[in-house]
Order: C-alpha cells, then sequence, then structure tokens
C-alpha cells in the first residue's frame, strides 16, 4: 500500500533531516516519553507545523490542557491538515494521526476530548515546532 504525499524523501534523508527524537517519531511512528515536549507549556497565540516539512497543522486556539503530558488540541487547524489511519499496534485499536503532507507519524485521536469537537489529538511534541503569531 503505497500512499503519496507531497513531500516525500528516502529513509536516509529523512534520517540526515529530522533530530534523533523527531526521526523516531516521525518516520518511526514511536512515542516521546510523556511530559517531556516543551511545547505542553507554550501558551501564545500562533500555529504549531510539522516538524518534518513545515506543513501547518494545529492552532494554538485548538489546545487545551489534557493532562496527559502530551501536546493536546480538540482538532486540526483545517481539514487538509492531518491524515488518520486505523492503528491495531500494542493489542489495541486506534486511530494514527499523521501529517497529510509528508506522511510523518504525529500522534494518536481519541474520543474523549473536551467541547466542541469531543476529540483529544494527542501529539508528539517533538513533531511539531511552534510558530508565535496570528
Ligand atoms: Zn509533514
Amino acid at each position: 500500500m503505497a500512499q503519496h504525499y507531497a513531500v516525500e524523501m528516502s529513509d536516509a534523508e529523512w534520517r540526515k533531516r529530522l533530530s534523533p527524537a523527531a526521526y523516531e517519531v516521525l518516520r518511526r511512528q514511536g512515542t516521546e516519553p510523556p511530559g517531556t515536549s516543551p511545547l505542553l507549556k507554550e501558551h501564545r497565540l500562533g500555529v504549531f507545523h510539522c516538524a518534518a516539512c513545515n506543513w501547518p497543522l494545529y492552532s494554538s486556539k485548538d489546545k487545551f490542557e489534557s493532562g496527559t503530558g502530551w501536546p493536546s488540541f480538540t482538532r486540526p487547524i483545517n481539514d487538509r491538515a492531518v491524515g488518520t489511519e486505523t492503528d491495531r499496534s500494542l493489542f489495541m485499536t486506534r486511530t494514527e494521526v499523521h501529517c497529510a503532507h509528508c506522511g510523518g507519524h504525529l500522534g494518536h485521536v481519541f474520543p474523549d476530548g473536551p467541547p466542541p469537537t469531543g476529540l483529544r489529538y494527542c501529539m508528539n511534541g517533538v513533531a511539531l515546532s511552534f510558530q508565535p503569531g496570528r
């Protein structure tokens, strides 16, 4: 099942381009240790972009304190921001979330978020880069 994205690179190129921690999450579907992301304390107005390809993903307006230790959002910034896929690893069925532009793994979405969507986009901070403003 080859899926195609606007930004595509070989594994070796991604490895060169990303920090080891970002590579592990974005290209290897890893999970950062909870509570480690500096973005947990990011409360300025702005946009969270994909750390791999700079695609805009989430607005600070949709960020909320989930208490999980991972940056959490109620929805993506628009309907072209992310894609989802069913993930049956770790003996669970979860919905995987990835960047719609480069396919980089971001985290998962769960149906236990606050209004208005009732969704919790649980993101790895290392897969995001914050740009203040707007
Ligand atoms: Zn991306």
